[in-house]
């Protein structure tokens, strides 16, 4: 099968003939992939910033936003069967240890994460656990919901997180209309009564903030900080920073009032902040990595009622390198997906 294929850090992946995957264990699923989506995780994986935290052995598979359909299960597979339409967590996990059994998937003991520690499914097939598999409409089409596996799932988590701050009267910022938080911004639509502010850089980025459910957008042209104090009268009660690097780290903290919460889900950046303002004003910096199975399965409600909808731009799989220029470039709106 074909495969996007990463042999060294700080060098392009490569399209290339690679080994179909094969069922090994009894609870293994093969899927046959139908959207992958580029994230931004690809670039910074390509950059060698997952290498300490992941070690996969090169060359491996990149891509850890996958839906498809279910090609071959193992032998004590009985949730998926052959021909269903899935989207995948994107953390096969183990279901036995604390964490599984909490309900706190991305906190497995035992967990493997294709894409970033081995085999991703940016190619033909990919090689997933019977855990993993979250079950669709069947008309549902997978290049239509991919990015949702990871982008989405970690958009909603956050939001899922911050709805009890969230009560009618607040005011909530999304820094980033990108990817991410053109998601968070939907999920926040949906599940809140709070006021949405987004801050990006780019005007087309906020012109669909504004369709999709902003009450107010504000361009980042350095005076962000000072407009967000405005419209807010001093700060937000939550800011969701889907951005976090180049600056927007400070200002995330800097835009959330007494008591309030700076939620960190882009990455890249360094929060630099006195511990006197932290409990002074009693603010909460909190951390988000991708969410738990019932959360996407959640997200995979609003989504197939039409309440969250994914703005994309597809590439066949044999483009992936064009996606990925696309998306390093600041040329992609909403979401690249590869499309096998
Ligand atoms: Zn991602
Ligand atoms: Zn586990």
């Amino acid at each position: 099968m074909k495969a996007v294929r990463l042999h060294k850090y700080h060098q392009q992946p490569v399209v290339e003939e690679v080994p179909d995957p094969v069922v090994k264990g009894p609870l293994d699923v093969i899927v046959k992939v139908g959207g992958a989506g580029v994230c931004r995780t690809d670039l910074h994986i390509i950059d060698g910033q997952w290498e300490a935290a992941m070690d996969p052995d090169l060359p491996y598979t990149i891509g850890h936003e996958n839906a498809g359909w279910v090609q071959e299960i193992g032998s004590s597979v009985t949730n998926v069967t052959v021909g269903d339409t899935v989207i995948l967590h994107p953390t096969p996990t183990c279901g036995l240890c604390r964490a599984c059994r909490a309900g706190q998937d991305m906190h497995c003991e035992n967990s493997s994460f294709p894409g970033l520690d081995s085999d991703g499914g940016m190619a033909e097939y990919l090689l997933t656990s019977a855990r993993a598999c979250v079950k669709l409409d069947p008309s549902t089409r997978p290049q239509d919901v991919a990015a949702l596996a990871d982008a989405g799932i970690t958009a909603y988590h956050a939001v899922r997180k911050a709805i009890p701050l969230l009560y009618p009267g607040t005011s909530c910022v999304v820094i980033g209309a990108g990817g991410l938080g053109h998601i968070g911004i939907q999920c926040l639509a949906a599940l809140t009564a709070s006021r949405i502010i987004v801050v990006d850089r780019n005007p087309a980025a906020l012109e669909l903030a504004g369709k999709l459910g902003a009450a107010h957008t504000v361009v980042a042209d350095g005076n962000q900080v000072e407009a967000v104090a405005e419209l807010t009268g001093g700060g937000a009660e939550v800011v969701l920073d889907f951005v976090a690097e180049e600056g927007a780290e400070q200002d995330g903290f800097a835009m959330t009032r007494p008591a309030g919460s700076y939620f960190v889900i882009g990455y890249g950046g360094t929060v630099h902040i006195p511990t006197l303002d932290i409990i002074s004003t009693e603010r909460n910096i909190i951390g988000n990595i991708v969410g738990t199975y019932n959360e996407l399965a959640e997200l995979m409600e609003l989504a197939q009622s039409g309440r969250v909808t994914l703005h994309t731009k597809t590439y066949p799989l044999a483009d992936a390198l064009g996606a990925i220029a696309d998306l390093d470039a600041g040329k992609v709106r909403g979401r690249a997906i590869l499309v096998p």
